[in-house]
């Protein structure tokens, strides 16, 4: 293991969105704070596996990184579309949102203005909080894969969310099942593997799953690709204006103050603008495919609702799985070359697609018998240290809908974290000076 050098006063696990919203509020808000951030790809991506030919953002492209709370800062998306020439190009496009390809191109450009802060293929496997016996400040040691040790008064955890796998899923171990995160290339793979003669399930009714449905059933080397709901079809969002004031930051403030049965309550009539739903257009031009291959006679595509999963069961021809029609209760049985689990990603807490702990912290939550997380509105965590420890987009579940499946709020998240983290280090210098 190296030996580190310095004690950084922030640390960032992860260099996606969240953290990179973070860095420019870092540098836009603070007083020369020294700052590392951690990531484990080999250069900036964001959602790398799922940047489909012709699939669009689902946020208005305003609400980006830095927009909503600093309009004139240079890491803009209209800056971005300016710096590269093309804003005239851009605004012209008959299109409702940017292209996902553009705003992935966005999101590594702003993060290359930052690649000195950044250690690149670096993944963090464990947090530890020292307490040094010669009357020094206390600090987290955080060590990485690659044998390097980065030290640090105050933490900003992003890794984004663990996938969700849903229980008859949960103890395969077998490449052919995988999370949607992995899509593109488990499809290599596959078609590969197959000689071109894949068949794919795809699991879930939400956007990802239409958005793969509709990718894998004119891809070549697919011959057939079934979706799997157990809802009666593919859903659309809630698009009313209503309902998407859940993406206000005043409705922060709203879930954060409201109870738990309220907050369990508001979830349930809002999942639907983000989640277990798609827009219309993937919806309709799904639709018409299915349509389509019908007037065809075609079998490639098909979708089976109504369906929970029962079993999968990995074998040498295919990995075979059962799914139950809950209408009739009929068990059906079918094998696949891939199957990709299309099925979101877990929250915090103790429920149904929760975890109590996101994983880096679990140890230290364990060693100070903290059973449930409480994360503070400016996303800080008391983890019985003392240390400065931030969650940047894991806390739907105490923020509400727009912290994690979305950019909407990353702008003025930062700043809640950056102002936070001014003060506390500020009295923690104090108190140990
Ligand atoms: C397919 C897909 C499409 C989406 N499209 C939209 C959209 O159009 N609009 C929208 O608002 N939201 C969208 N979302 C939601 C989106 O995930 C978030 O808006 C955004 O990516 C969250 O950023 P993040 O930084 O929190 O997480 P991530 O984007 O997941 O980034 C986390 C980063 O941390 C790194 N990391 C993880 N663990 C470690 C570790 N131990 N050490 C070092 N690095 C680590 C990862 O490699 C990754 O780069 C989409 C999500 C998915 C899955």
């Amino acid at each position: 293991m190296s030996a580190p050098e310095k004690i950084f006063d922030v640390l960032g696990i992860g260099f996606g969105p969240a953290n990179i919203a973070l860095a420019i509020a870092l540098e836009e808000l603070s007083s020369g704070m020294s700052v590392q951030f951690l990531e484990k790809r080999p250069g900036p991506a964001w959602q790398p596996n799922m940047l489909l030919p012709g699939s669009d953002i689902q946020n208005h492209p305003l609400r980006d990184l830095v927009t909503p709370r600093n309009p004139r800062s240079r890491y803009t998306f209209t800056n971005f579309l300016f710096e590269q020439g093309r804003l005239y190009e851009h605004l012209n496009l008959p299109l409702h949102h940017p292209l996902r390809a553009e705003y992935a191109q966005y999101i590594s450009w702003t993060a290359d203005f930052f690649e000195h802060i950044v250690a690149y293929g670096c993944e963090a496997v464990s947090v530890e909080a020292v307490t040094p016996s010669n009357g020094e400040s206390a600090h987290y040691t955080v060590c990485c894969t690659d044998g390097r040790v980065f030290l640090a008064r105050s933490l900003v955890l992003a890794p984004g969310r663990t996938p969700h796998i849903p229980a008859p899923f949960a103890d395969v171990k077998d490449r052919r099942v995988r999370h949607l995160n992995d899509y593109m290339p488990a499809l290599a793979e596959a078609v590969a593997a197959t000689g071109g003669q894949c068949r794919i399930a795809v699991i879930g009714g939400s956007q990802s799953a239409v958005e793969i449905l509709l990718h894998a059933s004119c891809h070549s080397g697919v011959r057939e690709v079934v979706g799997f709901t157990r809802n009666f079809g593919y859903r659309q969002k809630d698009t009313s204006p209503f309902s998407d004031e859940v993406y206000f930051p005043s409705f922060v403030d709203t879930f954060h103050n409201a109870s738990a049965e309220h907050k369990a309550r508001l979830r349930q009539e809002l999942v639907h603008t983000n989640y277990s739903s798609s827009d219309i257009d993937v919806l309709n031009q799904l639709y018409v495919r299915k349509y389509e291959q019908m007037l065809q006679g075609e079998g490639l595509l098909q979708l089976r609702t109504c369906e929970d999963m029962v079993g999968c069961t990995p074998a040498s021809d295919g990995v075979q799985i059962d799914s139950r029609q809950y209408l009739q209760g009929i068990i059906h049985s079918q094998s696949f070359d891939l199957v990709i689990l299309a099925t979101g990603f877990l929250d915090l807490g103790a429920g149904d697609r929760q975890e109590p702990f996101p994983k880096l912290l679990a140890s230290i939550a364990r060693e100070n018998e903290i059973d449930t997380l409480i994360i503070a509105r400016d996303y800080r965590v008391d983890l019985g240290n003392g240390l400065p420890t931030y969650l940047n987009g894991l806390c739907e579940s105490s923020h509400g809908m727009g912290d994690a499946g979305s950019f909407s709020l990353l702008a003025l998240r930062s700043q809640n974290i950056v102002q936070s983290l001014i003060s506390n280090l500020a009295v923690r210098e104090q108190s140990h000076a």
